[in-house]
């Protein structure tokens, strides 16, 4: 019961004066009824306590001055009804006069009292309102994404704390103008915002805004700040410090790979001049050099096609084409031992794509299956889902690890594949085919069971799509 009490007077707000009077008068009754009964037992001069009661409570909810009203009321009636002569306003007996007197003074006292007590609530929950607000106002700001945002949150609950008609809080500086006024959050230089409120408004809550507000909220403004500015400097360091590695890889990657094939060429050109050699030793020789060479030419073929993916110049030439087509020519570019089932659902439709970007597509992802699959058998898979094909190439080979499946995607990027028999391959093959995938309207990923194997899945727009 206490507690439902205490609740009622921390509010804050006083409930309406019309509803006091009303209380009052229903309390004055209610103890000038109490008073009866209790005459039988003492003397009626003692019992204007009983009307304090009342008292305390009016000047506890609704203040001093319907506090001081029910006093006078309390003492009209406990004359009128209980002192004798009953029902009339005047007193014989001259020490009634003194109880009168007490029970009046009694009741301004008490009033006084209790008007102070509830002031004191009700400030107890302004700094309770407020330091929530503080709280809640370093959270906003801290946990959102960006600071522009949570200033807008914070201005609509700063207008319901303070009890405004509006709030907002703006970074930098503000004019005043005639139905706004402003105040700053920091001083000169270190100004880190401005908090807009209404014109006009009562000086002690402009003061309560200036003094206990604004302290609070400058500080999480600048600590906010300074956390974007952070994280803002650490994105460009870290992209700038990602553009540089790949640029080394680049470099690295493309002189090592290029420097190879050209320095087997020389040597093998070099020796092949020797007079003393067998012709079946300069077979051999000459193979190397066309063997080497080829390497270097399709290196130098995904260097370019990379360069023009990654320079949006790949254009694709979009006509319709038919995935067993595409398949049949990917096949055809594959080594002739290798190992591969075809299944195509008679249903799939045309793609609508570039041909000989998809074929590309295709022959990587299959030169890749067989070279890891250590001479298992590739299954090639292909189904209309939708308005879109769905073509998977599976192998049987090592699998990808979970960490691993996006990075292989990356120009460059070679993981510690196990089983590919040392194979040292440029690390471009993924990327070129995620890149013509994406120019041709499609999507490409990897699914896997580490140790059992991989399927490389192609999704690509089918021709009748908007029929
Ligand atoms: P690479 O020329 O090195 O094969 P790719 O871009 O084609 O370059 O592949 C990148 C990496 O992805 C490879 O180094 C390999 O570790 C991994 N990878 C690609 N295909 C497979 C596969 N079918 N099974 C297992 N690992 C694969």
């Amino acid at each position: 019961m206490f507690k439902g009490l205490d609740s009622l007077l921390l509010r804050g707000r006083r409930p309406p004066l019309a509803v006091g009077a009303v209380v009052a008068v229903l309390l004055v009754g209610a103890c000038t009824a109490a008073v009866y009964p209790l005459k039988q037992v003492t003397s009626v001069s003692s019992l204007g306590v009983v009307y304090l009661l009342g008292v305390l409570v009016i000047s506890a909810f609704w203040g001093l001055w319907l506090g001081v009203a029910t006093a006078v009321l309390s003492a009209a009636a406990f004359n009128f009804f209980q002192l004798p002569p009953v029902g009339q306003f005047t007193i014989a007996d001259s020490r009634n006069w003194v109880a009168l007197g007490t029970f009046f003074v009694t009741a301004l006292a008490a009033s006084s009292v209790s008007e102070v007590a509830g002031r004191r609530a009700i400030e107890a929950e302004r700094r309770r309102a407020e330091a929530d607000l503080t709280a809640e106002m370093a959270q906003l700001l801290l946990a959102r994404e960006g600071v522009a945002d949570a200033l807008a949150m914070i201005g609509m609950r700063v207008a319901v704390v303070f009890e405004l008609p509006w709030a907002t809080i703006s970074l930098g500086t503000h004019g005043e103008e005639t139905r706004r006024q402003t105040i700053g959050l920091g001083a000169g230089e270190d100004r880190v915002g401005t908090l807009v409120i209404p014109a006009g408004l009562p000086a002690h809550v402009v003061g309560r805004l200036r003094d206990r507000l604004v302290p609070a909220l400058t500080v999480v403004v600048e600590v906010a700040l300074e956390r974007e500015r952070l994280v803002a400097e650490a994105v460009t360091t870290e992209g700038l410090r990602r553009s540089e590695a790949v640029k080394t890889a680049v470099l690295r990657s493309v002189s090592h790979d290029l420097r190879s094939p050209v320095t087997a060429m020389v040597t093998a050109g070099a020796a092949v001049r020797a007079p003393e050699l067998t012709p079946s030793e300069r077979d051999e020789l000459g193979g190397v050099v066309v063997d080497e060479g080829t390497r270097l030419a399709r290196l130098i073929d995904d260097l370019l096609d990379l360069s023009k993916i990654e320079a949006h110049a790949a254009t694709p030439r979009l006509a319709e084409c038919s995935v067993e087509e595409v398949i049949d020519a990917a096949l055809a570019a594959q080594a002739p031992d290798a190992a591969f089932r075809v299944r195509i659902d008679p249903e799939l439709g045309l793609l609508r794509a570039d041909f000989v970007q998809v074929e590309r597509v295709l022959t990587n992802l299959m030169a890749n299956a067989v070279r890891y699959s250590d001479g298992e058998q590739v299954v090639i898979r292909a189904r209309p889902v939708g308005d879109r094909a769905i073509i998977r190439v599976v192998d049987r080979g090592p699998g990808i690890p979970e960490a691993e499946r996006q990075r292989i995607f990356e120009p460059f990027y070679r993981a510690a594949a196990q089983g590919a028999g040392g194979h040292s391959g440029s690390g471009l093959g993924l990327a070129i085919a995620k890149g013509f995938v994406e120019t041709n309207g499609g999507r490409i990923w990897v699914e896997s069971t580490p140790g059992q194997g991989s399927t490389f899945v192609v999704e690509l727009p089918l021709a009748d799509a908007g029929r």
